[in-house]
């Protein structure tokens, strides 16, 4: 049984924080959880919806007291608040936090821990589409992994008590760098988010094609890619801008192999498109096995509704 945190301070209610909010409540990691967002509207809703105990309106006032505090606001306004929070958190406590990139993480927050405080970098492998307070739920962490980046001098049993919180959450945890954690979700969430946009971006713009057919014929794969590009546009601008040197190496590489792809359709070697193709296959068969997603057809989604 993991001990429970007595105050923990969530700076960001939206579908991470909500999510995490709601999973604390129904494992009982908590003795107490304050929220902070920026709007006004977002805190009435945290309250109305009861995800936590008190909300407030800036940063420094929710940490106070709180042995367990998580950023989960999009990246880029990580720096801004650890200056604000830092001279606020109690000694002892672990700061940890939930976003995308983890080397920009320690650039912008470190400057702003006091020595006495744990501060632990984390990112959860799990997500949705959806955003703000009301999106999240319990079941978001199961069977999903997070992986946490201690510093050289981070305290082992702090990064254990960390490790123990996201398993009773339902997680699986692994250790890593923050530089192997931006260069591997540079190609598994980065690259596949940038690929989902220019897609969309790319259909949106051509002229021979309609918007209504783009629509209408979108079943084809199409309506896939728009999935991954209907996420939070303030969230991956951020991931972007602060995972430049690994996107972009993942992106040089990606370039290349397509350019292999458009010379094998352009001279016809079937034999290159078939083995690509077949090896893609493979890569999907081991995440269903890894339990990662479904197996079932159309991912399970059944059949649409009539209109
Ligand atoms: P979200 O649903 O859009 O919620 C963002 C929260 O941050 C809201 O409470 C928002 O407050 C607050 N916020 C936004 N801009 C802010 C600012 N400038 N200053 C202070 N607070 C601000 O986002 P999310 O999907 O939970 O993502 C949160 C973090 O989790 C990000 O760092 C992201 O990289 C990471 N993450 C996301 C996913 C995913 O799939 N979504 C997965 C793993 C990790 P208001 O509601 O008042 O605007």
């Amino acid at each position: 049984m993991t001990k429970p945190f007595d105050r923990v301070a969530l700076i960001g209610i939206g579908l991470i924080g909500s999510s995490l909010a709601h999973a604390m409540r129904k494992h009982k990691l908590a003795g107490e959880i304050t929220g902070y967002a920026r709007s006004e509207a977002t805190r009435a809703k945290a309250m109305e919806i009861s995800l936590v105990d008190i909300v407030f309106p800036t940063a420094a006032e929710t940490v106070k007291d709180a042995d367990l505090v998580i950023l989960c606001s999009p990246v880029g306004t990580y720096g801004e608040l650890a200056r604000e929070i830092g001279p606020r958190l109690s000694p002892g406590a672990i700061l940890t936090d939930v976003g995308s990139v983890k080397g920009a993480v320690v650039r912008d927050v470190l400057p702003h821990v006091p020595r006495d405080v744990n501060f632990i970098p984390g990112h959860p492998i799990a997500g949705t589409e959806q955003s703000g307070p009301e999106s999240g739920f319990a079941e978001l962490f199961i069977n999903r992994w997070c992986i946490l980046t201690p510093l050289p001098d981070s305290d082992t049993g702090a990064v254990e008590r960390l490790a123990d919180f996201w398993r009773a959450c339902g997680s699986n945890v692994e250790v890593m760098t923050p530089e192997h954690h931006d260069l591997v979700l540079a190609i598994t969430s980065h690259l596949p988010h940038l690929i989902a946009y220019n897609i969309v971006s790319t259909a949106a713009d051509l002229e021979e094609v309609t918007s209504s057919e783009v629509i209408k014929y979108s079943a084809g794969g199409f309506r896939d890619f728009t999935r991954i590009a209907a996420s939070d546009p303030t969230m991956w601008r951020d991931v972007f801008l602060n995972n430049k040197d690994a996107v972009l190496e993942m992106l040089g590489r990606f370039s290349e192999d397509l350019s292999a792809l458009q010379r094998a359709i352009r001279w016809g070697d079937g034999d290159m498109l078939f083995d690509v193709f077949a090896r893609s296959r493979q890569i999907r068969r081991g995440i269903i096995e890894a339990g990662q997603d479904t197996a079932s057809p159309d991912f399970g989604r059944g059949a649409p509704k009539s209109q």
